[in-house]
């Protein structure tokens, strides 16, 4: 279904990042694959991918957290791959703390990384998308871009935000072949969410599987995490032709957390 294209996955070293480029290119889009780790094993995910599902695949290191570095990460993308069709902004991180005790360089890394970069890639792409007349955008927010909970100001504040972003982009394309949407992923256990897992685990001093259990109980009424491979389905729905009227959606994907 996507021969011919290249998709661009923010923060696809990992997690729901890396489910979705693979996603996309097991329906045959070539991929650029971003985000931080060890050099080797990132290498071994960008042949891994290219290797099984006959496709270009390409690793730029950006950091989204500096418009700079984005700019050049879609001109390197388009230069080696010819074009950017589908643009997930992926990249995230979380801290949590009260918000008397935040600490402010954590506000600014996260509202940076988790919604000035998707701003910025948006920018810098969507030109293309538009000369083409053929795009799609999709921006991993969270069930923390529609609800709220305590000790995440900074993360439920940009996940707001870029939902509010995914509108304005659905409507400025509305009248052309670009889409704009927003995927809203209740818990995935990556290891952004382990990191959660294992505070929790320390601090009320109770095993890891313990801690996995309450922290789905209190959100997620179907106490099963979410799959980076079903977020990578959705991803490749998005992509497709029946999506085409799917416009400025914030789109659950949560085991029933905000259906309470
Ligand atoms: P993860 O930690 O497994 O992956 C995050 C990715 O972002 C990694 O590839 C990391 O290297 C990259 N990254 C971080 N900072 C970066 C930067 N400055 N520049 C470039 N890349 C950077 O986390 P994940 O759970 O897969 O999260 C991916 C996205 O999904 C995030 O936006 C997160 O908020 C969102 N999300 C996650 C969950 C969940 O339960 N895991 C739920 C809802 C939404």
């Amino acid at each position: 279904m996507l021969n011919g294209k290249t998709a661009l996955v923010t923060g696809s070293t990992s997690g729901i990042g890396l489910g979705v480029a693979r996603a996309l290119a097991g329906q045959g889009a070539d991929i650029v694959l971003n985000g931080f780790g060890d050099a080797g094993e990132i290498e071994k995910l960008r042949k891994g991918i290219a290797d099984q599902f006959k496709v270009k695949a390409i690793y730029v290191p950006a950091d989204v957290s500096k418009p700079a570095e984005i700019e050049a990460l879609v001109k390197r993308a388009t230069s080696e791959l010819g074009r950017v069709d589908i643009l997930v902004n992926n990249a995230g991180i979380q801290h949590v703390a009260s918000i008397h005790e935040f600490p402010p360089e954590k506000w600014d890394a996260i509202i940076a990384i988790n919604l000035s970069s998707a701003f910025h890639a948006i920018r810098v792409a969507l030109p293309q998308m538009l000369e083409r007349n053929w795009g799609r955008i999709i921006n991993i927010a969270s069930t923390h871009g529609l609800v709220a909970s305590v000790q995440k100001v900074a993360y439920v504040a940009a996940k707001h935000g870029l939902v509010g972003l995914t509108k304005v982009v659905a409507l400025e394309t509305a009248k052309t072949g670009v889409t704009c949407n927003a995927i809203c992923p209740g818990w995935v256990l990556t290891p952004l969410v382990q990191q959660q897992i294992e505070a929790r685990a320390k601090a009320q001093n109770i095993p890891i599987e313990k801690a996995k259990i309450d922290l789905l109980s209190e959100k997620q009424p179907s106490l099963e995490f979410v799959t980076p491979e079903q977020l990578g389905a959705f991803a490749v729905f998005l992509c497709s032709d029946a999506a085409a009227q799917m416009r400025g959606q914030a789109l659950p994907m949560d085991g029933g957390w905000t259906a309470q």
